[in-house]
């Protein structure tokens, strides 16, 4: 797959990505989150910022934030509830003040929206997207001429980790056909640069997982296997830091599979008993 890379932007100051719209790219640079989580300043029309994701449990990322915010965060949004976006939401509250919003169905403990939002709320000129499957409360936040905050739903830089059981791959995918519904025009992403073909990549990330689950149910129908061992099997010459993210996207196809009646498990082992082309 061709994925979009860009050179390590630089951290704790604004950088602009569209008109009205900056990031501060938090210092959580890792495998899983490429340069770092995007916190997103986002002005909304009437004097006042909008923030997006506050990022990782990190002092130096929220001072930054706050600093770029000049006094005038009003909001904050939360696409979902894994550490790297909802980390820093209370530190960040507690030094604006801002209310938070967020899906109404908080996957975390940790985290209450002081303002929850159904699919299709409006909020600062923003439309909340409901689009399970990456996290059980993941939204997209759609923004005039089609630009779409899509967080960790899709992203330009790297496929999304599916992990059971927050992770749902059958959600994820309805989700993604969703986004193909919908007439979007550039993604402004998690972690990572803009996408700016939205429904082409969306498309190109269907198949690839169409493919990647043939795969899996062929190998499962031909030898019975235990998650690890199957994705050890598909994901040969994979970097080993990568193979735990795989296993729990292999884990997270064959439970979509075993919904479906394809595959069954007996303990550990997943079999099938169906001819899979
Ligand atoms: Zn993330």
């Amino acid at each position: 797959m061709a994925f979009l890379k860009e050179p390590e932007p630089e951290h704790g100051v604004a950088l602009p990505v569209v008109p009205g719209v900056r990031r501060v790219v938090a210092r959580n640079p890792s495998q899983m989150t490429y340069h770092g989580t995007n916190t997103y300043l986002f002005e909304d029309g009437t004097g006042g910022v909008t923030v997006i994701d506050p990022g990782p449990v990190d002092a130096r990322h929220v001072d930054a934030v706050v600093a770029a915010g000049n006094g005038r965060i009003r909001r904050i949004l939360v696409s979902h509830t894994h550490a790297d976006h909802v980390g820093a939401t209370a530190m960040l509250q507690e030094a604006t003040r801002a209310p938070t919003f967020g899906w109404h169905a908080s996957a975390a403990a940790s985290f209450t929206p002081d303002h929850p939002l159904e699919d299709g709320a409006a909020v600062a000129g923003l439309t909340a997207l409901f689009t399970p499957g990456h996290a059980a409360d993941h939204l997209c936040f759609e923004w005039r001429d089609g630009i779409v905050f899509t967080a960790d739903h899709v992203m330009g830089w790297a496929s999304s980790i599916v992990s059971p059981p927050g992770g749902d791959m059958r959600a994820f995918m309805a989700s993604l056909r969703r986004m193909l519904t919908r007439p979007h025009r550039q993604y402004l992403c998690g972690h990572g640069p803009p996408v700016p073909d939205p429904h082409g990549h969306v498309r190109v990330l269907l198949a690839h997982r169409i493919r990647r689950e043939r795969a899996i149910a062929r190998a499962v129908t031909r030898t019975p296997g235990d998650t690890y061992t199957l994705m050890d099997r598909l994901y040969a010459k994979l970097d080993p830091v990568l193979r735990r993210a795989a296993e729990r996207n292999v884990l997270a196809h064959l439970i979509k599979l075993e919904a479906e009646g394809l595959v069954t498990r007996d303990g550990d082992l997943w079999r099938s008993f169906t001819t899979i082309d």
